[in-house]
């Protein structure tokens, strides 16, 4: 089959300001214009989704926040809803690794936040990965299978179309080591994508983005997203620097 529409987002973590998201944009945004073919999204913490939303209207850039809860609304303090969200923003991750390690995220409340997210317009990214121990130990396949069947536990094939996974390896996160290509794309489409097909058949699985995260910079994004299962990628460290995630971005439109 044809290469699915590559896909990059910029993790942008508890990082810039109002000011100095300002600056980000401007210095990104005439560049990103000017790449077509690829989905770019940015998300920033919640207090610039605002801001981020305005600078990128009528633009080829969507936006994405980095968490939100489950509950329509009521007595959650700190906490951000969907319907908060769906005025924003397009899409948003969900079950990050910094969000399962330090805020006890689990995959039953990643599964609830998508379908939440889901019913109010909001695209899942939906992060996966193992830990280093768990990779040390050959766990690889297991893990992240797990984590993908019950965090999508439920879902109809039409609205895992818009589900968007993320192959996060834990130590491969702002690590600066990131996965080996063949070793990312063998998780994407041995593990990952045959759960897709099982749960969703083949037509909607083949279809679904599956990217790859973890120490993603410049100078790897290429021969990553060249992989057959690597559908671009979801972007930390790197995504606050314009140069660098302008290239990555690039780098995902020269697979097409
Ligand atoms: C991330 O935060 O999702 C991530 C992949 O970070 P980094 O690119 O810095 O490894």
């Amino acid at each position: 089959m044809m290469k699915r529409r590559p896909m990059v987002a910029g993790n942008w973590k508890m990082n810039k300001t109002l000011s100095e998201a300002s600056e980000l944009i401007q210095a990104m945004l005439p560049k990103l214009k000017m790449i077509e073919g690829v989905d770019i999204v940015l998300c920033p913490p919640f207090t610039n989704l605002n801001f981020a939303r305005v600078e990128t209207e009528n633009s080829n850039v969507k936006i994405g926040a980095q968490n939100m809860h489950w509950q329509e609304k009521g007595a959650f303090t700190g906490e951000i809803s969907a319907s908060m969200l769906a005025e924003l923003c397009d899409y948003v991750i969900l079950g990050h690794s910094e969000r399962r390690q330090m805020f006890g995220e689990k995959d039953e409340t990643v599964n609830k936040k998508a379908q939440t997210a889901l019913a109010h317009g909001l695209k899942p990214i939906i992060c996966v990965g193992e830990s280093l121990e768990q990779n040390q130990a050959g766990a690889t396949a297991s893990v992240v299978e797990t984590q993908c069947r019950e965090s999508l536990k439920g879902f109809s094939p039409k609205q895992a179309e818009n589900i968007v996974i993320a192959y996060e390896p834990v130590w491969a996160i702002g690590t600066g080591l990131a996965a080996t290509p063949e070793d990312a794309n063998r998780v994407h489409s041995d593990v990952i994508r045959p759960v897709l097909r099982d749960l969703f058949g083949e037509d909607i699985a083949d279809n679904m983005r599956i990217l790859y995260g973890g120490s993603v910079n410049a100078e790897n994004a290429g021969e990553l997203f060249a992989m057959s299962d690597i559908d671009g990628g979801l972007i930390g460290g790197a995504s606050l620097k314009a140069d660098a995630f302008v290239a990555i971005v690039q780098a995902a439109a020269e697979t097409l």
